[in-house]
């Protein structure tokens, strides 16, 4: 049994007003083991309406609906029902009781319009809504059934919360639990990280492995659904562990995790700290490592050095550096990282350069192309690598990767002790 969630409203589909009610209820729906299957939006159209309800109420178990049960003449929800269904709407009068009743409390007359919601497709029963004046909808429509909540966000939520997760609780729809399980990892791309796990990405697997690409930031997404919470626990322990067996390093953190927290937890158990010289990530370096909460104990602070004036007077690259490998090399990338350390006194210091773009610097300094560098007591080491993507992406994406060159060789100190 699979659900749909069908969002009404023109400010949807116009691109004015964002659907966000159709992600919480995804959440709540597959929280409780019922997947989505669909999701569908829809202008405040009549027959558009009519035709959405009716594909959905033969391919979905149960529909949610939300949106279109105002009082006003763009409110087509009751009607459409009733169209469907064949029936008449009939008027109930303990709903228009307590549509009086909300009006008086806020010391407001009820319009008459308001009258229309406490009309209801013939056999529907009504939804109580306790934070506004439209009642939901709750009917059987071939198939399926069908739930009608306000769009408003406020009044969705608690009426799904109060009123319907109960009932589809008591209906035995809720197969239990869906969980779960991200598995954050940075270094390599999406169709290379799915060669070394296609067997358990392949379609039909449970539980369920997907692969999802954040600008370079490749996560795996193990969905398992169980009887509870438990048993589908141990259905993700298996494929996690043959995740992490396959990628080794390439794993960085789970769930919510980014690099600058796991980094910052590695110099925590260190007692280290790190210092940043950037030219192209122009401060999105020291950015994430501020982002962490208690920062201050491990970020000492950074330089944004763009010109070679500044790259010379802040950080003491040598002006011959500059002159024979350009601003963009290793070599200076390393002369930067060197600097900014033996300037700030922290016991790591990364540094950045490349070409953003748009534009190519020379035939061998194509947009894209970046170095990063780290240096340490005693050593130093940098990387190139050449991106594609937008003027952003490759400043982001290079942020990334000094982030995960610091993570790299603290794992591996920790490894030699
Ligand atoms: P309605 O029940 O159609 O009168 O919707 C009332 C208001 O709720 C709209 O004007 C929107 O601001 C909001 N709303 C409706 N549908 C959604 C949705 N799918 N996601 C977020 N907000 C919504
Ligand atoms: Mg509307």
């Amino acid at each position: 049994m699979k659900a749909e969630i069908i969002s009404i409203g023109s400010e949807l589909t116009s691109g004015k007003n964002l659907d966000t009610n159709s992600q919480w209820l995804s959440i709540q729906l597959a929280s409780m083991g019922i997947p989505v299957g669909w999701h569908t939006t829809i202008a405040d159209d009549f027959d558009a309406n009519l035709e959405a309800f009716g594909i959905a109420s033969q391919r979905a178990g149960l529909v949610v609906a939300t949106g279109g049960l105002g009082p006003t003449q763009d409110d087509l929800t009751r009607e459409v029902l009733a169209k469907l269904l064949k029936v008449p709407l009939e008027f109930h009068q303990p709903s228009w009781d307590t549509i009086i009743e909300m009006f008086t409390r806020r010391n407001r007359a009820c319009p008459d319009r308001n009258k229309v919601q406490a009309y209801f497709p013939k056999g529907a029963e009504p939804i109580p809504n306790t934070t506004g004046t439209a009642p939901g909808i709750w009917v059987k429509v071939n198939q399926s059934y069908f739930a009608a909540l306000p769009g408003v966000p406020r009044e969705m939520k608690s009426m799904f919360d109060g009123w319907l997760k109960p009932k589809l609780i008591g209906m035995g729809m809720s197969q239990g639990v869906l969980i779960q399980r991200k598995i954050n990892t940075f270094g390599l791309g999406e169709s290379a990280i799915e060669e070394k796990l296609f067997d358990i990405t392949r379609r039909g697997n449970d539980p369920e492995v997907g692969i999802t690409a954040s600008d370079a930031v490749i996560s795996l997404r193990i969905l398992a659904g169980a009887e509870n919470e438990a048993l589908a626990l141990k259905k993700i322990a298996p494929a996690e562990a043959i995740i992490r067996e396959r990628l080794g390093e390439l794993v960085f953190g789970v769930e919510d995790e980014e690099l600058q927290d796991v980094v910052h937890q590695m110099l925590q158990k260190f007692g280290k700290t790190i210092a940043t010289a950037e030219s192209i990530t122009g401060g999105l370096l020291a950015s994430r490592f501020t982002k962490v909460p208690g920062a201050s104990a491990r970020y000492l602070g950074g330089f944004v050095t763009y010109t070679n004036d500044v790259k010379k007077s802040a950080l003491g690259v040598p002006a011959e550096l500059l002159d024979q490998f350009g601003a963009c090399s290793k070599e200076v990338t390393l002369a930067m990282a060197e600097g900014c350390r033996e300037r700030t006194g922290a016991d790591f210091a990364l540094a950045t350069t490349g070409v953003a773009g748009p534009g190519d610097l020379s035939p061998e300094l194509r947009e894209g192309k970046v170095f990063v560098a780290l240096a340490w007591k005693g050593g130093s080491q940098s990387e190139t690598n050449q991106w594609f993507g937008s003027r952003h992406e490759v400043q982001s994406r290079t942020a990334k990767m000094a982030l995960n060159m610091l993570r790299l060789h603290l794992l591996r100190e920790l490894k030699h002790g």
